[in-house]
């Protein structure tokens, strides 16, 4: 969609995980146990109005996850058909096509694999209570000095999202712009291991369009369908509306 090239912040944060899980992606930064224990001591519970902007962009998240899953999930049933929409973003963020027959049976398994991890994702959203976001009042200067919006440890069994205290204000849930919070939510619980299990292999719009494009055979579109920002800005692009409230 057009209006991403609009978004003056593409995706800045960084993944860290603990030392001692498997070797995953060269992106991701390795903390050791107690890096990682002083990199969270400061997070905190979320303040009464925070937890509303999350639940809310988290809600927004379910609702668009969930029309999304709807229209692939008929698609594959054979009882609907697939929005031009929809096969726009399936080309641009996962080189998906699906114009020729022959495309249609290949890329079928590529179609339920994203299915199950955007069902991953989604139920996830819908357990998830208060209790698995953090506030982390001192993100990015311990992560190379990137600006760090939120991250995760995919292994870890609490399933914690730890979030900057700029990324949950109201401003960012009324128009999307800076921070899609919708778009950000998925992102991050892609990467659990009980959700999507998703990497870090390109961050921004041109980075994941990239991946999309150099997609050749089976093999190189599923590594779009294993980036977290793939599938979070495929999400995003078609429940629009939905993620952008004030801008429509
Ligand atoms: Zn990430």
């Amino acid at each position: 969609m057009q209006a991403y090239g609009q978004d003056p912040t593409p995706s800045r944060h960084a993944l860290v995980r603990l030392e001692k899980a498997p070797q995953r992606v060269e992106a991701t930064r390795s903390l050791s146990v107690a890096e990682w224990e002083a990199r969270t001591r400061d997070a905190r519970a979320l303040r009464p109005e925070e937890l509303r902007v999350l639940d809310a962009a988290s809600v927004r998240a379910v609702a668009g996850l969930t029309r999304t899953l709807s229209e692939l999930n008929a698609y594959l049933a054979g009882t609907g058909a697939l929005g031009p929409q929809t096969h726009r973003a399936l080309t641009r963020w996962f080189g998906i096509g699906l114009d020729r027959a022959w495309m249609r049976r290949q890329n079928r398994g590529l179609l339920r694999q994203l299915v199950h991890e955007l069902a991953g994702i989604r139920r996830a959203l819908q357990r998830f209570s208060e209790d698995n976001f953090r506030i982390d009042p001192t993100p990015g200067p311990a992560l190379g000095g990137i600006y760090t919006r939120a991250y995760v440890n995919p292994f870890d069994r609490a399933e914690q999202v730890y979030v900057a205290p700029g990324a949950v204000q109201l401003k960012n849930l009324d128009t999307g712009v800076i921070i899609n919070l919708s778009q950000m939510l998925i992102h991050e619980v892609s990467h659990f291991e009980s959700t999507a299990g998703a990497l870090d292999l390109g961050y921004g719009i041109r980075a994941c369009e990239r991946l999309a494009e150099q997609a050749t055979g089976v093999f190189g579109r599923a590594r779009a369908l294993r980036n977290a920002e793939s599938l979070s800005y495929f999400v995003s692009d078609l429940n629009w509306n939905e993620f952008h409230p004030s801008r429509h």
